[in-house]
């Protein structure tokens, strides 16, 4: 980078913070997951940076669950050898576990969606490999029972902070939940399938003939949903299927 451009970005990196500070009535930001003071807006303070685990390479080129040595740039995972999947290539930002679980279920709580912000910038960064030549990015829809309820969708949310971050179009509502399936707490992988099951639909009217698209959701954890969405998306003709997450859980030591 030259340096006209270094000051521009120093420039307008400046000027955000101080329109935010100004939108934001100068009160001084907080820590997206414990809400002590800090320096920065959309930030985290640094203990709970340090608590979180934070996804990077290497990583499997499949599915980016983190690898403890580098192991080339094009290895995969146990996982994904053994497994045939619709999608494509998956990635996540962070581990879903007991240091980041308040920070992301703060996107289901109508008063801290402020942090999808974060989040999206965060998923945009992460996800690059998948988000290169993408059409569409797709949240995961809830049923419309649920919807109602919770007023908005957390992963449409995530969707538009990443458009926002510089991602791709958001097809919001192009793929829809047909029937309201139970929680999946507390079931396990086989269970979840069936569960998830013919759960999704394409909306009437929409078409994903020849698309690229990236299936967007906050948690992952034994990956049945996003699999299913997928599984309806290459069925519907799209040409490839990326997975980009926010949280995903790992099976201790794994
Ligand atoms: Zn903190
Ligand atoms: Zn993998």
């Amino acid at each position: 980078m030259d340096a006209s451009a270094t000051l521009a970005n120093w420039a307008s990196s400046h000027l955000r913070r101080i329109g935010r500070a100004v939108v934001d009535g100068v009160l001084p930001p907080r820590c997206l997951a414990c809400g002590e003071t800090i320096g920065e807006p959309d930030a985290l303070c640094g203990r709970c940076w340090r608590g979180i685990t934070f996804f990077a390479p290497p990583w499997c080129a499949a599915c980016g669950a983190p690898f403890a040595h580098p192991m080339g740039e094009d290895a995969i995972c146990g996982a994904c050898a053994g497994e045939r999947r619709s999608w494509d290539r998956a990635r996540s930002v962070l581990r879903y576990d007991k240091h980041s679980r308040h920070l992301v279920l703060g996107l289901k709580h109508g008063d801290r969606t402020h942090v999808a912000r974060a989040f999206g910038r965060w998923m945009h960064r992460t996800g690059a490999e998948v988000l290169a030549d993408t059409d569409l990015l797709v949240p995961v829809p809830l049923h419309w029972t649920r919807l109602f309820q919770r007023r908005y969708n957390q992963a449409a949310l995530l969707a538009q902070a990443i458009r926002s971050a510089g991602g791709p179009e958001v097809a919001a509502d192009w793929l829809v939940r047909r029937r309201r399936t139970p929680s999946q707490g507390r079931l396990g992988p086989a269970a979840r399938e069936r569960n998830v099951r013919g759960a999704f639909a394409v909306q009437a009217g929409r078409n994903f003939a020849g698309k690229r698209v990236v299936v967007v959701d906050d948690v992952m954890t034994t990956g049945a949903t996003v699999e299913e969405c997928a599984r309806v998306l290459k069925r519907a003709g799209a040409a490839s299927v990326g997975v980009l997450i926010l949280a995903r859980a790992l099976r201790v030591g794994g």
